[in-house]
């Protein structure tokens, strides 16, 4: 039986690594999926790729105006929101010697503000019932040296998720953080400048990670499928860890 047939969601970020397996799977599963990223032909390649049930929306989501637009488009295509994944994010890495101002100002204004707006500019749109999911780490809770800025982000999103779903809980809507530990994507593999590189980093976390691998976006996209779901609805301003049993074990 699909799970979301006759709900619309969005996923930003959702042309690329953990939000385009979300999305695949949350349209897999019935729902309309509006997918949102600032460059078009990934968005028109993911688009192409899911099939069925997606409309792909150029949108920055550090641009209050690109968000208002989006959800004009959403208000206009379906009228309604049920589920919000605010997952477009970046990792950009500094020690806290060598960081600057602009590294700051950018890995906030995408990881943590751009969350925040998107939230707040889905809130008229989104029904009773509703889900809000906020893609934090395990780096939200962890101490890795040379990610400092990004970390800050993703814990972030933890404090984000306890209280919106304070804040939300009257107009019926749940509010969780999804935390993944390392996952194969192209942001993954970025964080070395050669494909030797990306491995050794691979092969770092999984040496640290009890079930022994990194983890795979479509795992990512079943714990976020939960999450967003009827399944998780005695579950609020929870944070989900996916992550091979790195933290917890
Ligand atoms: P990814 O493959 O690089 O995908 C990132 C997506 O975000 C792309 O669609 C990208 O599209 C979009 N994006 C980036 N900046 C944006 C902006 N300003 N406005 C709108 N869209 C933007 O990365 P990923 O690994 O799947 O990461 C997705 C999320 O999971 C992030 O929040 C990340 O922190 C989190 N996460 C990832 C891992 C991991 O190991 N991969 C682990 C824990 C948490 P454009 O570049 O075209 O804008």
């Amino acid at each position: 039986m699909s799970k979301f047939n006759g709900k619309v969601a969005l996923v930003t970020g959702g042309s690329s690594g953990i939000g385009f397996a979300i999305a695949k799977r949350f349209a897999a599963e019935g729902a309309h999926v509006f997918i949102t990223g600032r460059r078009q032909l990934e968005l028109e390649k993911a688009a192409a790729e899911i099939g069925s049930n997606v409309s792909a929306v150029q949108s920055d989501v550090t641009d209050l105006g690109d968000l208002d637009k989006l959800f004009a488009h959403i208000k206009s295509e379906k009228g309604v929101l049920d589920i919000v994944v605010a997952n477009a994010g970046i990792v950009e890495s500094f020690t806290i010697d060598k960081a600057t101002p602009e590294h700051f100002d950018k890995i906030f204004g995408i990881n943590a503000r751009g969350p925040f707006f998107t939230v707040q500019k889905a809130l008229p749109l989104m029904t009773r019932g509703g889900s809000i999911v906020l893609l934090s780490s395990i780096m939200g809770t962890k101490g890795f040296p040379g990610i400092g800025a990004y970390s800050a982000t993703k814990a972030a999103m933890r404090s984000f998720a306890r209280t919106w779903a304070n804040e939300l809980k009257d107009r019926g809507i749940r509010v969780n953080s999804l935390s993944p530990g390392a996952t194969q994507t192209p942001a993954l593999d970025s964080q070395a400048d050669t494909a030797e590189g990306a491995d050794e980093i691979k092969a770092m976390f999984s040496q640290m990670t009890p079930l022994g691998r990194v983890g795979r976006a479509d795992e990512i996209a079943a714990a976020a499928l939960f999450l967003a779901s009827d399944e998780s609805s005695f579950s609020t301003g929870i944070d989900l860890v996916s992550d091979g049993g790195l933290v917890a074990v």
